[in-house]
């Protein structure tokens, strides 16, 4: 079967009427860019504001139904941006191009939290390793412009290269490709960080850097569910996202959030990984429900996703971490090591609940 292209997506797409004028969301000139990338179809329509966006969510669906249903298509996202095209003459600035597609990713995967210090930055460090350890190629975006964690974590120094003058090649470490702001701004130096700056620094790191070929690639968001973080659910093209949590209620308040927060911009939630789910008394082996336990997966059951599994709390987990050398590199045979390689293969579930193809190839180290 031949690939599907821009133009039989528009051809499909052109089936779709708006009631008002009679005429089809292409004529109407809704549509405001169409990526494809191996049967994975992203469309982005524009909406004039947020009121506008509610009214036009049956056209969306409609749209979306419309391309989903075409051969060849393995999965379809149709979005609504939220902004009008910037007239010609206004100053150039990263154009709200919806979510378009990065070449060569075939998925991408926000790990996101309600707030910070749950451990966010660790289980994605450690999700990435194990997915790479589950035979997949893969990066890691830190887009935690607030306080990017993963060059410390993953222990690499020095600056990004460029090869053109115009990409950066990724940095590398335990075969897992990595970028990170905390390479190009000084790790102490107080940002402020606006709207525009974020979409400009994300798509920057998508876009003008040459991560090659990716299963997945895994993305460290900023703690919360502010702006930027939003911004980012929106702008990027997500297969889906991962919500980590602690056990306490508290915790589980804010996990409620984040899925919200994905779900209002359409990015499917994975599921839900609860971190220092427990703690093993290394002396006696003693398991101590700390935080209280289970919490994430009433959680995950009550927001109808997936329980994608619990790490333990543990002081290697920590250790590893601040060293620089993730638990599940340099400890690979560990019972938390293998946490986190079964959370690794609950998200490729996860994902193949999707249409698009899980991994393409599970092996395991
Ligand atoms: P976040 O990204 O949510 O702010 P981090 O990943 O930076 O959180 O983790 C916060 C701190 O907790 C770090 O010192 C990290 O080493 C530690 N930590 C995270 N997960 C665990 C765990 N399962 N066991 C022990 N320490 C952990």
């Amino acid at each position: 079967m031949s690939p599907v292209t821009k133009e039989d997506v528009l051809r499909a797409l052109g089936q779709v009427v708006v009631p008002e004028d009679g005429k089809d969301v292409v004529e109407s000139g809704l549509i405001d860019g169409v990526a494809i990338k191996d049967g994975n179809v992203h469309v982005s329509m524009t909406a004039g504001d947020t009121e506008a966006a509610k009214a036009l969510e049956p056209l969306r669906q409609a749209a979306q139904r419309a391309v989903a249903a075409m051969a060849g298509v393995t999965s379809a996202t149709v979005i609504l941006t939220a902004e009008r095209p910037r007239p010609a003459a206004a100053k150039p600035e990263p154009a709200p191009a919806g979510r378009p597609a990065v070449p060569g990713i075939r998925h991408m995967v926000a790990v996101g939290s309600g707030k910070g210090g749950v451990g966010k930055s660790t289980t994605a460090v450690n999700l990435a390793m194990a997915l790479a350890q589950l035979g997949q190629r893969v990066g890691l975006l830190d887009a935690d412009i607030y306080g990017p964690s993963l060059p410390r974590m993953m222990g690499i120094t020095g600056k990004p290269k460029t090869q053109d003058g115009k990409k950066l090649l990724p940095m590398e470490a335990f075969g897992v490709k990595v970028m990170s702001m905390g390479f190009l701004i000084d790790e102490d130096a107080p940002m402020i960080w606006r709207g525009p700056m974020v979409q400009s620094a994300l798509q920057q790191m998508l876009g003008d850097v040459l991560w090659g070929e990716l299963d997945v690639l895994v993305i460290d968001l900023p703690p919360g569910t502010g702006d930027a973080q939003l911004t980012m659910a929106q702008r990027v093209p997500l297969s889906g996202a991962v919500i980590v949590s602690t056990p306490q209620d508290i915790a589980l308040l804010d996990a409620r959030k984040a899925i919200n927060m994905f779900r209002k911009v359409d990015v499917p939630v994975l599921g839900v990984v609860e971190n220092m789910a427990y703690y093993c008394c290394p002396n006696c082996g003693h398991r101590a429900e700390i935080f209280g336990h289970g919490g994430a997966r009433a959680t995950a059951e009550r927001y109808e996703t997936a329980f994608l599994g619990e790490i333990p709390l543990t002081l290697e987990i920590r250790e590893t971490s601040d060293a620089g050398t993730p638990i599940v590199v340099s400890a690979p045979e560990s019972a938390q090591a293998a946490a986190y390689r079964s959370v690794g293969e609950a998200v490729g579930v996860a994902l193949s609940g999707r249409k698009a193809k899980p991994f393409p190839r599970i092996v395991y180290a």
